[in-house]
């Protein structure tokens, strides 16, 4: 299975390769993709000194453009489907129609891929973008349970991607709009969830930490308690009389174990998330997944992944806790 990583600056895309990335995704330096988080992404520079690091090093490069233009600002987003095929990319990873449609009409020779924000979750949707738009592959959101994943790769009639590692979104991938709610930005359409500027963190004077998003209390965090970014999905609240992670907790999928269910069904890409996240997360899981990928190429059906890999990925976990997320219900 391809190996596709995140890069959200030009050391994060290094990092990627030299880990051994088959494929690096990455997006623009504005609200056209889903991680516009200030000070990431590249400029139009950066980005053809990465298409020509990843050329010779036969690496792919992806760009996401994957948010949704308003009437008002089309154009911004179309332009950046004319820049991202000027400068070369493999495959342009998209959600709103009508920048498919625009795509698709423009450049017919350009592959394209349905983005998770997309929120494809059926084949009749897949079939419905690749009768349209002739896309290549989607990228299925974390909503579907692994027995689901495996009727998908049977009656897909694209390829199809997956998350194996990284931070959890609520289950409504494109579709949830807390941080609008309390910013008036979502990653929608401004590509930043609980963008940094309404973030604010206080220290008490007995080393607890309190988390604030526009103003409004996020988290309280006991002294010396891990704490992780204030989204609104992952706060505490009261309700009744107990306080509780009412949404969601803080976690990452980390799925090496289900490598070798996955390439049986016939999956053909793992997608790492985290272009928010350091060269140094983006080294370490791609490194481990690097690993993982080729261990399971050699050994098949005797592989188990190495507890080595599980540690190192750990230390890197949102709230240091994994999970399957979705592809594991148990109670189904
Ligand atoms: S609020 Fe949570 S679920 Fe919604 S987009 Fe942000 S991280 Fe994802």
């Amino acid at each position: 299975m391809e190996l596709v990583a995140p890069a959200g600056s030009f050391p994060a895309f290094k990092a990627a390769l030299e880990a051994g990335a088959n494929t690096v995704y990455v997006g623009f330096k504005d609200a056209t993709n889903a991680r516009h988080f200030a000070g990431l992404n590249f400029s139009d520079d950066q980005l053809a000194r990465a298409r020509a690091l990843a050329t010779g090093k036969s690496v792919k490069l992806y760009v996401a453009i994957n948010t949704y233009p308003q009437a008002c600002n089309w154009q911004q987003w179309t332009s950046a489907v004319d820049k991202a095929v000027a400068l070369g990319a493999d495959a342009l990873i998209l959600a709103d129609t009508g920048l498919l449609a625009y795509a698709a009409d423009n450049y017919p020779a350009m592959h394209l891929h349905l983005s998770v924000q997309a929120s494809a979750t059926n084949s009749l949707a897949l079939k419905f973008y690749a009768d349209n738009f002739a896309i290549k592959r989607a990228v299925l959101p974390r909503v579907l349970s692994l027995e689901q994943v495996a009727t998908l790769c049977e009656h897909s009639p694209v390829d199809l991607e997956v998350f194996g590692f990284g931070s959890l979104c609520i289950m409504a991938e494109g579709r949830c709009v807390l941080s609008s709610y309390l910013t008036s930005e979502s990653p929608n359409n401004s590509g930043a969830c609980s963008p940094a500027k309404y973030v604010r963190w206080e220290e008490s004077a007995d080393g607890s930490r309190l988390s604030r998003l526009n103003n409004v209390l996020i988290d309280k965090y006991a002294p010396g308690e891990p704490a992780s970014y204030p989204t609104l999905c992952k706060g505490r609240f009261r309700v009744g009389d107990k306080v509780y992670h009412t949404l969601e907790e803080p976690t990452s999928l980390s799925t090496l174990q289900l490598i070798p269910q996955l390439a049986k069904m016939g999956v053909k890409a793992i997608k790492i998330e985290g272009r928010q996240r350091s060269p140094v997360y983006v080294r370490q899981v791609v490194r481990v997944w690097r690993a993982a990928l080729d261990a399971y190429a050699e050994q098949g059906e005797a592989f188990v992944p190495d507890p080595s890999w599980i540690a190192s990925l750990d230390t890197v976990a949102e709230g240091s806790q994994t999970s399957l997320g979705a592809y594991s219900r148990p109670w189904q």
